[in-house]
């Protein structure tokens, strides 16, 4: 695997895709720079080695060129986030860019135009990757959110640069904390899936089942598994089509020796708000007109006990609705035993969406050993697919 270490890049022109997909307020002001700053180990290392860093990104979902999504907007924060006077050029090829291109000097950073002003970009053309790859010497992918797509940028334009490509480093961090997830784990490796369907996260599931010890499955998905054993779940969200694949999943747990952890309880309520009236019930017990919301206090003990003798913890998915105040318990004090035991020394892992939204609310994030940045990506990776922008890259 090829990191930034394996190249001097003094004197080179890095071609780099980034993701500087960020928010933006109505006066186009950058609301969250998370993705600039977890973008900067990489320039930096280029900047010093005496290279120069064409940036390319793509924002929003533009149709053609439209003015409020150019890369223009957030020329400003991304100075002020490197510390150097980052240099725009209105087009990601042709004329003008390949000028700004040749003209870059050493320490110097150019951003191009947002790449998804031409529909080249996401069909993964071939002729706008080589125009792109044109541009620099070394091709260097640091766009984890990115990775599970074949775009010109992401994965196309690697075959430019047959010896000259490599993963940046916050790409490679993502990969490594996988692996120590789903290759060279510590045991024993326990998995939190939580989230509201058992249909988005079957294929997760199945391919982590050959993976880790204990699994524990939270949120919405719950009554799915109770009701397919003939549990009572009241009003509580389900997926009647998928109740036989709720006990195939526990079948094939058992016979993977995977042990499988439930909720015993629920914080149950009578309608699905913040201010519903709530209670406090067993999991295959819940009345009529009521709906689990949130674990209980049983259930949260006995994933206290699992979390603290894991090694490796890997967690996707909220264990309740924790959008809502009164059902955020959960969520948090699962937060809390994944902190706890990485203070004792796991490794855990968090991705995949609404857990890191939830990691980020409650002031989690810096308690976890990696916190992954891509949604999508991530999910597929768990999924067991490889990803093209990554597969690209080890070719
Ligand atoms: P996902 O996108 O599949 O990870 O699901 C995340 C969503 O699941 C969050 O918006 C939660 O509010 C929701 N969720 C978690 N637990 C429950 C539950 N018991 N009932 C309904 N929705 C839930």
């Amino acid at each position: 695997m090829k990191t930034l270490n394996d190249f001097d890049f003094k004197g080179k022109k890095a071609v780099i895709r980034v993701d500087f997909n960020v928010p933006l307020d109505d006066n186009f002001n950058v609301t969250d720079d998370t993705r600039i700053v977890a973008a900067k180990p990489t320039i930096d290392k280029i900047l010093k080695d005496g290279g120069s860093a064409i940036l390319m990104s793509h924002l929003g979902r533009p149709k053609g060129k439209e003015e409020k999504y150019s890369l223009k907007h957030i020329v400003a924060k991304t100075s002020e986030v490197l510390g150097v006077n980052v240099k725009f050029v209105n087009d990601c090829i042709g004329a003008e860019a390949e000028k700004a291109a040749a003209d870059l000097q050493p320490g110097e950073v150019l951003l191009l135009e947002n790449l998804r002003f031409y529909k080249e970009e996401e069909a993964g053309d071939e002729n706008f990757a080589k125009k792109l790859a044109d541009l620099g010497d070394i091709y260097v992918n640091d766009a984890f959110g990115t990775a599970h797509r074949a775009h010109a940028s992401t994965t196309i334009i690697a075959k430019f640069f047959p010896e000259n490509k490599c993963f940046g480093s916050l790409l490679a961090k993502e990969i490594e904390s996988l692996n120590k997830v789903l290759k060279d784990s510590k045991k024993p490796v326990t998995a939190v899936l939580g989230g509201s369907k058992v249909s988005s996260k079957i294929t997760v599931i199945e391919n982590i089942l050959d993976k880790v010890d204990h699994m524990i499955i939270g949120g919405g998905m719950t009554f799915t598994f109770i009701k397919a054993q003939g549990g009572k779940i009241g009003d509580s969200i389900c997926e009647d089509d998928k109740l036989d694949l709720a006990l195939d999943i526990m079948a094939k747990a058992k016979e993977k020796n995977v042990q499988l952890h439930i909720p015993v309880d629920v914080i149950a309520a009578d309608a699905f708000s913040n201010d519903a009236n709530t209670k406090v019930t067993d999991v295959n017990a819940i009345p009529d007109g009521w709906q689990g919301l949130d674990a209980g206090p049983k259930s949260l003990e006995n994933f206290k006990k699992v979390i603290l003798e894991s090694k490796t913890i890997l967690w996707n998915g909220p264990l309740g609705v924790f959008e809502m105040e009164n059902f955020s318990n959960g969520t948090i004090e699962l937060g809390n035993f994944i902190a706890e035991a990485t203070e004792k020394g796991a490794f855990s892992l968090v991705g995949g969406g609404d857990s890191v939204a939830a990691v980020k609310q409650f002031g989690l994030e810096p308690k976890m050993s990696y916190v992954s940045t891509g949604g999508g990506a991530m999910l597929e990776m768990l999924e067991g697919k490889t990803l093209p922008g990554i597969a690209a890259i080890l070719e």
